[in-house]
């Protein structure tokens, strides 16, 4: 009897109730590809549903096969938490990102890079936490990798500059919305298509032009065989600025008039921003890959000429989520970045082409897709 006791206090120690704290994954990843390399652009969400603040100190993301070893690491202590951390209040300064204190949710943005032929085939998920004087470390979450993102063609062709495009700390990838109810980041993997000349500028001539900008009328390409679900063919163009919108922007109108195709697989291909009248198809209509769809425009929530696109997994811009795709083939021909105090400008450098095949463009990469 003495043993049996001993065995079962023993269990009750090691086997404590663990805090309420709900740490999951949304949106299961994809293998993404990029010229630097395959990753996984991923959110995990931390809810303390306890009364009491913990603090994150560490995060280990590991591969739930192949003997379970780490495969990313995260700390406080070298800041890289705080750095993948963003909370919904977004005065909470950097340092205190990784206090969540009771009732309250932080959003972990993750990106792990992977071996391309051999990925993860799911990912499982430790946090450790310190609780007063204790610390605390949790485990689960285990999620599948989904290994084949989607194969399209480019929406455009020739060169361009893919501003706001997939990185850890993209405006797109961190505007989480619970438009149904639930959160979701449709914009995860978006791409704001500009063309630039030498100069980095543009446009050329009066900015308030839109028929100045250099990406400005280029056609719109379907990018896979595919349905049209969804189009808006009704808002007036902005004149080109930062605070200057033609209506005022909600719902219906921030992604300005546009065309959602479903590409068939559970993936949707959505253009935003187009030009009014330049609409060459209906809801309903069957496209071939590479047909004209509509020309580049600037309605919406848009500061000048640019296409957003975006593959995500239902036919609306927000309320679905975004998933990777890769293009059959695209070169990387430079960078971007805006530059410059106080007047800012785009500034681009060019380097050797680079081929990426089945893969996406990075933030602000210079790309140049078939004419
Ligand atoms: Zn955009």
């Amino acid at each position: 009897m003495t043993a049996l006791l001993l065995l079962v206090s023993a269990r009750a120690a090691s086997a404590q109730i663990p805090p309420n704290v709900e740490f999951r994954v949304p949106k299961p990843p994809t293998v993404a590809v990029s010229d630097s390399g395959a990753f996984l652009s991923y959110e995990l969400h931390v809810t303390n549903l306890t009364a009491t603040p913990l603090t994150l100190k560490r995060v280990e993301v590991f591969d739930a096969a192949k003997g379970g070893r780490v495969i990313w690491n995260l700390s406080a202590a070298d800041s890289s938490l705080q750095r993948a951390l963003a909370r919904p209040a977004p005065a909470i300064p950097a340092a205190e990102r990784t206090q969540i204190g009771g009732g309250l949710r932080a959003y972990m943005y993750l990106w792990i890079p992977v071996d391309r032929n051999n990925p993860p085939a799911a990912l499982r998920h430790r946090l450790t936490f310190q609780r007063d004087t204790s610390v605390v470390v949790l485990e689960g979450t285990v999620v599948p990798v989904e290994r084949n993102a989607v194969v399209i063609t480019p929406p455009i062709r020739g060169e361009w500059a893919a501003f706001n495009g997939p990185s850890n700390a993209s405006g797109h990838r961190r505007l989480v919305l619970a438009l149904d109810g639930q959160v979701a980041i449709g914009q995860r993997f978006a791409i704001d298509y500009l063309q630039v000349d030498s100069t980095g500028s543009s446009h050329h001539g009066d900015p308030s032009r839109n028929e100045n900008y250099y990406a400005y009328g280029h056609e719109l390409l379907a990018v896979a065989d595919g349905i049209v679900v969804a189009t808006k063919d009704s808002i007036p163009q902005n004149v080109p600025g930062a605070n200057s919108r033609a209506v005022a922007i909600t719902m219906e109108t921030v992604g300005g008039n546009h065309v959602a195709l479903d590409i068939g697989g559970g993936h949707y291909a959505l253009y935003a921003h187009v030009q009014p009248g330049s609409l060459r198809v209906h809801v309903g209509d069957r496209v071939k890959r590479g047909q004209v769809l509509a020309l580049l425009g600037n309605s919406g929530n848009s500061t000048e000429p640019h296409v957003h696109f975006q593959i995500a997994d239902g036919p609306t811009f927000l309320s679905s989520e975004g998933v990777p795709y890769g293009f059959d083939h695209f070169d990387v021909i430079g960078n971007c970045g805006i530059v410059g105090n106080p007047t800012p400008g785009i500034k681009c450098s060019r380097h050797a082409p680079v081929g990426v095949e089945r893969g996406i463009p990075l933030m602000n990469e210079l790309v140049r897709f078939p004419k």
